[in-house]
């Protein structure tokens, strides 16, 4: 019997080490103008997407990710009506916002159409309630450009993105998050694809600095998923609302419930007000990044 092909994260290998996958099936491998990309069943984590060697979302434990990058500054907001994802292009953090009531838009602005494609066929458990929703748009643009000519105001922006390489490397930048700034209403809130602290800590201070230049509030907020390997993943965040970072359990819970209940396999209000708490070593990670402006 041929030998079982495995596929590796090459994200650490600066590092030493690398998390590799032994794979049942290649549903789909290509490379776009912009990156590549591949596909493949999982036995255990099922099917999983790799993009330029980083792993991008398995069906064993996207909901994680995603229920932090959504519901977070959602209940945190309150009353989030314009809603802006940039990256995402798999939709599944768009399912997510769409769980809201109180969105009435949801723009979803993503550079490789062939992401969004695959999606469509691959995750359709994912992209058919969005596609299906009237209150979604998707526009395939360079997320950096979008912003810098948007018209329209967002109260809550996710920007769900690769790591700082390739394609994504504009989106950890001063002028993008300065971009976002000039896009967010009063009272809105930005959160970021932040890595993970233990061993991407430079990318974190770079970020979460950035912040502090450009809001009253920069900080990080965290949740652990077993394939972004590295222990916690941190999600940044960026508001001139220095309250929204501090909202009690209890009127989450209130808010949860005047939601209607939608259902999260991760996300509680619990959690939600835990998230913010950080352990020291992350906590001195961002004391390296600098005063609040
Ligand atoms: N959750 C994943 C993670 O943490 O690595 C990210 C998932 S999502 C698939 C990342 C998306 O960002 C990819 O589809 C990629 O094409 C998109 N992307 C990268 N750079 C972009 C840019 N400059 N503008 C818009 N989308 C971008």
């Amino acid at each position: 019997m041929a030998e079982k092909r495995w596929i590796a994260e090459t994200l650490f290998d600066d590092l030493g080490f690398r998390m590799a996958y032994r794979v049942d099936k290649v549903l789909y491998e290509l490379h776009t103008e912009h990156q590549h990309l591949v596909l493949f069943e999982h036995s255990f984590f099922g099917k999983m997407l790799m993009l330029d060697g980083a792993t991008q979302i398995t069906k064993r434990d996207e909901f994680i990710y995603q229920e932090m990058m959504s519901h977070v500054p959602l209940f945190a907001h309150g009353d989030a009506r314009e809603v802006l994802i940039i990256g995402g292009g798999d939709c599944g953090i768009a399912e997510e916002v769409l769980k809201h009531k109180t969105v009435k838009r949801l723009t979803q602005v993503e550079i490789d159409p062939a992401v969004v494609e695959f999606a469509r066929e691959h995750f359709p458990e994912f992209t058919r309630p969005v596609f299906a929703d009237k209150r979604f748009e998707s526009v395939i643009d360079d997320g950096m450009k979008y912003v810098a000519q948007a018209d329209r105001r967002f109260d809550v922006i996710i920007v769900d993105s690769t790591d700082p390489q390739g394609p994504g490397k504009i989106l950890f930048s001063h002028k993008f998050y300065a971009a976002c700034k000039r896009c967010m209403r009063k009272g809105a809130v930005l959160v970021t694809q932040n890595g993970v602290p233990i061993f991407q800590p430079r990318e974190l201070i770079s970020s979460v600095t950035k912040f502090r230049q450009l809001f009253a509030d920069g900080a990080c907020y965290l949740a652990a998923i077993p394939t972004y390997v590295g222990g916690h993943m941190a999600m940044g965040w960026a508001t001139d609302d220095r309250r929204l970072r501090q909202i009690p359990a209890k009127i989450l819970a209130e808010r949860y419930r005047r939601a209607g209940g939608l259902r999260t396999k991760y996300w509680t209000p619990e959690v939600h007000a835990a998230a913010f708490a950080l352990p020291r070593f992350i906590a001195d990670t961002l004391a390296k990044a600098g005063r609040t402006r």
